[in-house]
């Protein structure tokens, strides 16, 4: 595992990564605020620890609005046992805390996206200093990372994990093997639009496994989403030998497995050209074919102005839909992922 120079914390961790057992307890995160001076954000970690094997980290509510990585990792917390175990299971099922009672993306203290602020900054805002915490005192130690995404109130997405193109062919076949033990529909290998300060970005750096997923969306709980997620973290876990047992990755539709997608560069994606009412043609998951419309911008509060064609990039499948019906210029109504194609990856 790299060790890297770490700036103390301001968080206080009740748990003794170290120690075997089970200790479920509350990180202690200071926040001063005008009815309460010395107050701290409480947010729940478990740790269960036995014998020899991998550690692995799960994460979820980094974003405050997605659910089914809470709901997976909390159901886990509560019954894992010791006994079952060989290595360490870290949970953290609503890391941002303030955005997860406010259901939001950005945490309302600062304002802050946590995912756009690793490695985060003991000094900085309250999310930089969670973020920072997170990267110093709780990765260093960590084998396998899995961070439970979904589209939140912004996107809505195809059942998938996700993960980064990654340089090193060893740690990319890794990747893509605990992909397909996750076992959703579909794996998206990404090269994103603002990554370097993101959680998977920071994994990497550490040398650790990082697997994202995107799990449903729209702003509400994905029923499927969260039948991928809880049988998703318990596949990991038998993947990695943590627990007993066979993955299981049969699909609802009938497929075996997980297909391995792409999304390349910035030719996936379909950007609003204007602020208006979007009426989309598919939902997230469906095949679809470069040059045919993606959706139409309505301005319905001019009865001379035609509706805007957008039209698909490329040919696939629709990782992420825009959410809202009222959009805005600049916002993804689309993002296409292809099969992946090891050659086309690399180049
Ligand atoms: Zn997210």
């Amino acid at each position: 595992m790299a060790q890297l120079h770490v700036d103390p914390t301001r968080v206080r961790n009740p748990i003794d990564f170290g120690k075997a057992g089970r200790q479920a307890g509350y990180l202690k995160a200071p926040l001063s605020r005008d009815k309460s001076g010395w107050g701290v954000v409480e947010i729940p970690v478990i740790s269960v620890k036995n014998g020899t094997g991998p550690t692995v980290l799960l994460t979820g509510g980094i974003h405050g609005d997605e659910y089914e990585g809470q709901i997976a990792i909390s159901r886990l917390a509560a019954t894992l046992r010791p006994e079952q175990v060989q290595g360490q299971v870290i949970m953290i099922p609503a890391f941002n805390m303030p955005a997860v009672m406010n259901d939001t993306r950005l945490s309302p203290v600062d304002d802050r996206d946590m995912n756009r602020c690793f490695p985060g900054n003991p000094k900085g805002t309250f999310s930089e200093m969670l973020a920072h915490f997170l990267d110093g005192y709780v990765l260093p130690g960590v084998d396998v990372s899995v961070d439970i995404h979904t589209g939140g109130h912004s996107m809505d997405s195809a059942l998938s994990t996700n993960m980064h193109y990654v340089a090193d062919a060893a740690i990319r076949d890794k990747t893509m093997a605990a992909a397909a033990a996750f076992g959703a529909p579909f794996n998206s290998v990404f090269w994103g639009v603002d990554e370097g300060a993101t959680f998977t970005s920071c994994v990497e750096r550490r040398g650790a496994i990082s697997l994202g997923t995107e799990l449903g969306g729209y702003g509400r709980v994905n029923v499927e989403g969260v039948r991928i997620a809880r049988r998703g973290v318990d596949n990991i876990l038998k993947h990695f030998g943590v627990i007993d047992g066979q993955v299981d990755t049969a699909q609802r539709d009938g497929s075996p497995g997980t297909r391995h997608m792409m999304v390349r560069d910035m030719s996936c994606y379909a950007f609003s050209p204007a602020s208006a009412l979007f009426e989309p043609t598919h939902v997230a998951g469906d095949e679809v074919r470069a040059g045919t419309p993606c959706g139409w911008l309505h301005f319905v509060e001019d009865v001379d102005h035609a509706p805007i064609e957008v039209l698909y990039p490329k040919d696939g499948v629709l990782w992420m839909a825009v959410a809202p019906g009222r959009v805005t210029r600049g916002d993804p109504l689309a993002v296409v992922m292809s099969d992946y194609d090891d050659k086309l990856a690399a180049g």
